[in-house]
């Protein structure tokens, strides 16, 4: 392998600079030449590809967002798109392609894989939902900065006897609401995975009053409804005075956490690995602690399970 490529597609995650970075440095130490692909698919489409060296990616693996953008790209979804993006790469004279993003990216780079072009997945997302994977890159920065948010929250509720209703991501998965809940000790978690049952959510929060607690949290992924939709629903709130809070795009954004800065330079340079290797159709796993290349197609075969151990933890300590 002489040259290969990088790519940061959908919804950007922390840690997505330092999965480009160690890509790029390990390409570079084994003598093969990188380039970054702007603006994912959509780039690759246009030909918008930057030279990749030593020092351009000094200084990014504490950056949030992604130095060579995302976009979301409705012409690589169809047949002539991907032969498109195909012969962009022969033109670039490319050998193989790391790809670092969600679920959908990777469906995205199955279809290359599919007409015989080298890729390598890095599973990036900050609602860690893929399948295959432990971990993904930027789920763990985002936890503690919503965490940082709820604790907050949490003082100026439990000053004023009120209940917060506190509106993260997760569309369709409650990976880092349920996390959150754990972590902040919030008396009620909602995530898309489980029935809402607003009678047992209504007893907890008369209960908790009872008890003399000066507040109570309730954390709900986005999925499950919007937060001014829960408020309107919960008639009866123990007596709390209720108020909402929305965290929206803050969840993105920021310097990625330790562990999310070794893990994008563990999965980074694992990708680079098996792409030099011959590997194609893999991405970088987290498993038990250790790397490992898995399928890509886990991450649309598979549904990863939220872990029914945390849920029940959120319900026994919040008594
Ligand atoms: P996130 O869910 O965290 O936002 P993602 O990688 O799942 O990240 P998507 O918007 O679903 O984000 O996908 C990114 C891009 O991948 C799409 O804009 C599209 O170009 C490409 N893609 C997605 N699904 C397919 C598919 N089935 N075939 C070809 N390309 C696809």
């Amino acid at each position: 392998m002489k040259r290969i490529a990088v790519l940061t597609s959908g919804g950007d995650a922390p840690a997505m600079n330092a999965a480009v970075r160690s890509v790029a440095r390990s390409a570079i130490f084994r003598d093969i030449e990188v380039v970054g692909v702007r603006r994912g698919y959509e780039g690759l489409l246009e030909g918008d590809l930057i030279p990749l060296t030593k020092s351009s990616v000094g200084g990014i693996i504490h950056r949030g967002g992604t130095i060579l953008r995302t976009a979301r790209s409705e012409r690589f979804r169809r047949p002539e798109g991907i032969n498109e993006a195909l012969q962009q790469l022969k033109r670039f004279d490319i050998d193989g392609l790391v790809v670092v993003g969600g679920d959908g990216s990777f469906r995205g780079a199955w279809e290359l894989v599919q007409r015989g072009f080298a890729v390598v997945g890095v599973p990036a997302t900050i609602d860690n939902d893929i399948a295959g994977t432990d971990m993904t890159i930027g789920f763990d920065t985002a936890l503690n900065t919503v965490l940082e948010a709820v604790k907050k929250i949490r003082d100026t509720a439990s000053s004023h006897d009120r209940l917060f209703i506190i509106e993260v991501m997760g569309r369709e998965a409650g990976f880092l609401a349920l996390e959150v809940a754990v972590a902040s000790g919030a008396e009620y978690v909602l995530v898309p995975e489980r029935p809402v049952d607003l009678p047992r959510l209504c007893d907890k929060l008369h209960y908790a009053r009872k008890r003399g607690k000066t507040h109570s949290l309730i954390v709900l992924a986005e999925g499950v409804m919007a937060a001014h939709e829960l408020a309107g629903q919960l008639l009866d709130t123990g007596g709390y005075d209720s108020r909402i809070t929305v965290l929206g795009h803050i969840q993105r954004g920021g310097s990625p956490s330790a562990f999310d800065a070794v893990l994008a330079s563990r999965m980074g340079a694992a990708a680079l690995t098996g792409l030099v290797e011959g590997q194609t159709g893999v991405m970088a796993a987290y498993r038990r602690g250790g790397m490992e290349l898995v399928p890509l197609s886990l991450a649309w075969e598979q549904k990863k399970e939220l872990n029914t151990e945390l849920l029940d933890l959120v319900e026994k300590l919040s008594i």
